[in-house]
Formats: structure tokens, C-alpha cells, sequence
């Protein structure tokens, strides 16, 4: 055999087959011979295809770059990954949230800005959306607002009135589900969007300063949506549209980036701003912190296997490195268990192996055993001990990123500040960012959502909701579906 030649099929265990097209049978037209293991290992393997797909953000798609450091914020993080003119491998999966893993692409949902950094001091994750903020601000409510986003019980069916039962209850949610009836809702495609961490993180310097910040990566292409009948003829015509839409550019070698872009806010500043700064309903006004450029993220490899590279790849954003750290925001918080957790489900304990999720750089943990673990483990296997394993060095590494807390245990809302209200912000983003023609689409948007089975008393509170936000808007609304 040349080197031309095709390669010959092997078994999984590299034992060459003789077929690729006959079972092994008692004469041509006889029974099939269960000894025919190559057989069995076809279909064995063909059911155990399938991993349970991610509960919220099942769809999705990404791929492989870079991120490159183009200014000196080293003032406000010692973060290696952030530090002028550092390069870093990066991966990125973009989602929907609600969809299943078949599901259309452009069905309107906000959508996952997942970034991992394999930077040289272990695995940075950013699981970011491409709307600033969220929902909710509390993890309780998080498990009861995808369940009224998925599926009822009884006809397996997506629901506009749960949906809207939840989100008027919920009048945290305004700023964000204007935000996705607006036309950000709908992305062209992935490369035509922002990503935002969305939650408040810290940044600690090398000399321990503190500073509360939030990301956002904004596209170089430009920011473009789909109209809401445009979506609706795609997720007919191509429900992997915007999949195939990164593919492709990426292949044919235009390569999409977003500029990374800080907002920064001193550590004690947080305790007397305007609005509560950990709130995840709520933005930093740029006009009260402006954006401090950082670097450029680039896409330039596509997967060459999307199930080992996209479909079991982990993110995570408990996984932080020295000079980042979380906030006192209640969401991220929540999320710091979630996702890890919802790993171990999904990929298996080791799953941090998986060559897409493990870091480029050294791992000295005294993890052991489990299923699929692939790396050998060597002793000792304990720690502290005495006999050269793995020491913790908290004089390099000292737990920096840390705030005060104190207090009776409760069960509550966040302290409100100033400024904080439920549907202030919505109201600014509708009356001051969206011009005429986009309040027009948001209005017909919502219009055409309620009247997809939002019945009373659930619509009357869509009324006093949009309301709320803004009257003008609100009583638009009304009429568009009442006819009033
Ligand atoms: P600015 O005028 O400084 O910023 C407005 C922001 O809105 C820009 O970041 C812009 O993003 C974004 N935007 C533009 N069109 C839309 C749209 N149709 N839907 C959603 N976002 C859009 O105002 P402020 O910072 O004072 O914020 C005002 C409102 O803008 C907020 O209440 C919030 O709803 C929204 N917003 C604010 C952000 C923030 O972090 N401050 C971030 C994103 C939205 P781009 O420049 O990429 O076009």
C-alpha cells in the first residue's frame, strides 16, 4: 500500500475489518453471526453516539483564535492574559438559550458569547451573552424562567403565555426582554453582534488595588439584525444558518474580531454609584464609565470535529486566574456551581481532560480517579505531605480577590441604590438608544408575540408591563392587539 492509498478500517481497538458493507452471515441469505463484533461495535458505539445536551444554550457552534492585548491595562489587572501585547489561544461557542439542539438558529433568544482563554497561568473562562444584562438577579429564579422558556408538561409544546406569565410576574426582567424584542433580539449572524460579560467581575493590580469592571467585546464588523419575518422564513429554510454563516466566513479566511472594551469602576465607588453595580438587570451608563480599550479577539480555525471540540467543550466561569475575580453579584455567583456541575453531568468528572478543555498550561492537582481519566495519576496522592508532591504557594498566589461581607443570614432583595428601579433603564433603552423605526419593529415584535397564545389575565399585565416602561410604547401595544 502507497502512501495514496486509502487507510484501511480498523475496529476501535485498530484490528483491520474486511468490510465496511456486509454482516457476517451463515451463507449470503443466512442469520447474522454474533460473532461479527465489528457489527456490533457499529451499532453499540451509533447508540452511545449522543451526550445529554446542555439544558439551557443545547445549540450552538464555535470556534478557535486568538486574543491579543493591544493596550496596557496593566494599571488595573496583573491578569497574565491582559498584560501589553500578550497572545492567547482562545475558543469561543455561540448559542441560543432556550432552543434544543435542532433547533432554528434564528429563533429570537438571546444568545451565548462563551470565551475560554488558554492563558499560561491555567484556563480563563468569560460565559458571556450578547445583551449586557439578564433576566433576573437572583439564581433561584434562574431554573423557573428556562423551564416557562422551554416546554409545558402536557403537549411538549413552547408557550408564549408562560413565557409572559413569568416575565410579568418577574418585572426585573423588563430591561431585558426589551432588549430582545428590540432588534438585537435577532442577530444577522454571530459575527455581527456584541458579547458583554454581563455580570461585574473584579480586577486586582500587582499591588493588590481593586477595581469592579464589566466586558464588552464589541464586533468590528458591526452590529446588524434580521427582521423578525426574515428569522421566521430562515428557520424554515436553514435552522443552521448562522452556524454555517461562521463556518464559512471562517473557511473561506475572513476572519471576524471584536475589539475588547473595559468598563472600570473603583472598588469604592460600588457602595454609593447610582445603581446597585452587581445588579445583572442593569448596565453602567458609558456615560458614568466609559470604555477602556484592551485587545482584539480573533476567529480564524474552524473544528475539524464538531463533537470533541464544540459539543463536549466546558465552560466555566468559576475557572478565574490570578487578577480576576467574581463580584458580589448573586447570579454569578449561582453560575459558579452551576456550570461546573452541570459539566460533571454531561462530560463526566474528568471532564476537564477533554483536550479542548484542558489548559495549555501545567496541571498539578491531587484529583484522582473517576471515570475516563486519562491522565496517570502519581503519588503521593495526599496533601500537605513530605514527599515532593504539589504545594500550594500562597505567598505568590494569596487570595486577593476578596470583599468585606457581614450580616444576619436572610433571604432578600439587593440593597437599592439611588437609581434602582425595575424598568428605569428599559424605558432609557427604548426612548433614547432605538430610534423611530426600531420602536416601530419593537412594538410590531411584541405585538405578534403576544397574540401567539398570550391569553387574560396574562396579557392585561403585558399591557401595564410595557406600561411601565414606557407608556406611549405600552398603549401601542395594547391597541396593536386589541384593535383598541
Ligand atoms: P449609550 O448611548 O452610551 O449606549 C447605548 C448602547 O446601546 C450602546 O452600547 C449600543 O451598542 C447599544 N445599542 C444600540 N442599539 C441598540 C438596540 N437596538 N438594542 C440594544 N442595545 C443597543 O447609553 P448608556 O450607556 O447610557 O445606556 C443606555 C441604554 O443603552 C441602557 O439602558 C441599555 O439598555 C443600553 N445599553 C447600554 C450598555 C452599557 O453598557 N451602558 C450596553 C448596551 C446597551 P453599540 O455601540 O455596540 O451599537
Amino acid at each position: 500500500m502507497t502512501k495514496d492509498d486509502p487507510k484501511a478500517t480498523t475496529t476501535d481497538a485498530g484490528i483491520p475489518v474486511s468490510s465496511d458493507e456486509h454482516s457476517l452471515t451463515v451463507g449470503p441469505d443466512g442469520p447474522i453471526l454474533l460473532q461479527d463484533h465489528y457489527l456490533i461495535e457499529q451499532m453499540a458505539n451509533f447508540n452511545r453516539e449522543r451526550i445529554p445536551e446542555r439544558q439551557p444554550h443545547a445549540k450552538g457552534f464555535g470556534a478557535f483564535g486568538h486574543f491579543e492585548v493591544t493596550r496596557d491595562v496593566s494599571a488595573y489587572t496583573k491578569a497574565a492574559v491582559f498584560q501589553p501585547g500578550t497572545k492567547t489561544d482562545t475558543l469561543i461557542r455561540f448559542s441560543t438559550v432556550a432552543g434544543e439542539r435542532g433547533s432554528p438558529d434564528t429563533w429570537r433568544d438571546p444568545r451565548g458569547f462563551a470565551l475560554k482563554f488558554y492563558t499560561t497561568e491555567g484556563n480563563y473562562d468569560m460565559v458571556g451573552n450578547n445583551t449586557p444584562v439578564f433576566f433576573m438577579r437572583d439564581p433561584m429564579k434562574f431554573q423557573h424562567f428556562i423551564r416557562s422558556q422551554k416546554r409545558r408538561a402536557d403537549n411538549g409544546l413552547r408557550d408564549h403565555d408562560m413565557q409572559w406569565d413569568f416575565w410579568t410576574l418577574s418585572p426585573e426582567s423588563a430591561h431585558q426582554v426589551a432588549w430582545l424584542m428590540g432588534d438585537r433580539g435577532i442577530p444577522k449572524n454571530w459575527r455581527h453582534m456584541n458579547g458583554y460579560s454581563s455580570h461585574t467581575y473584579m480586577w486586582v493590580n500587582a499591588a493588590g488595588k481593586r477595581f469592579w469592571v464589566k466586558y464588552h467585546f464589541k464586533t468590528d464588523q458591526g452590529n446588524d439584525f434580521l427582521t423578525q419575518e426574515e428569522a421566521d422564513r430562515l428557520a424554515g429554510a436553514d435552522g443552521d444558518y448562522h452556524r454555517r454563516d461562521l463556518f464559512d466566513a471562517i473557511k473561506r479566511g475572513e476572519f471576524p474580531s471584536w475589539t475588547l472594551r473595559m468598563q472600570i469602576m473603583p472598588f469604592e465607588a460600588a457602595k454609593t454609584y447610582r445603581f446597585n453595580p452587581f445588579d445583572l438587570t442593569k448596565v453602567w451608563p458609558h456615560a458614568d464609565y466609559p470604555l477602556h480599550e484592551v485587545g482584539r479577539l480573533t476567529l480564524n480555525r474552524n473544528p475539524t470535529d464538531y463533537h470533541t471540540e464544540i459539543e463536549q467543550a466546558a465552560f466555566e466561569p468559576n475557572n478565574l486566574v490570578p487578577g480576576i475575580g467574581v463580584s458580589p453579584d448573586k447570579m454569578l455567583l449561582g453560575r459558579l456551581f452551576a456550570y461546573a456541575d452541570a459539566h460533571r453531568h454531561r462530560l463526566g468528572v474528568n471532564y476537564h481532560q477533554i483536550p479542548v478543555n484542558a489548559p495549555h498550561s501545567p496541571v498539578h492537582s491531587y484529583s484522582k480517579d473517576g471515570p475516563m481519566r486519562i491522565q496517570n495519576v502519581s503519588d503521593p496522592v495526599y496533601a500537605p505531605n513530605s514527599k515532593g508532591g504539589p504545594k500550594a504557594d500562597g505567598e505568590r498566589y494569596p487570595e486577593v480577590a476578596t470583599w468585606a461581607a457581614d450580616g444576619e443570614f436572610v433571604r432578600a432583595a439587593y440593597t437599592l441604590h439611588k437609581d434602582d428601579d425595575d424598568f428605569g433603564q428599559a424605558g432609557t433603552l427604548v426612548r433614547e438608544v432605538m430610534d423611530d423605526a426600531a420602536r416601530d419593529r419593537l412594538v410590531a415584535n411584541v405585538v405578534g408575540h403576544l397574540k401567539a397564545g398570550v391569553s387574560e389575565p396574562v396579557l392585561q399585565r403585558a399591557f401595564a408591563y410595557w406600561r411601565n416602561i414606557d407608556k406611549q410604547i405600552g398603549d401601542r401595544i395594547a391597541k396593536g392587539v386589541t384593535g383598541g
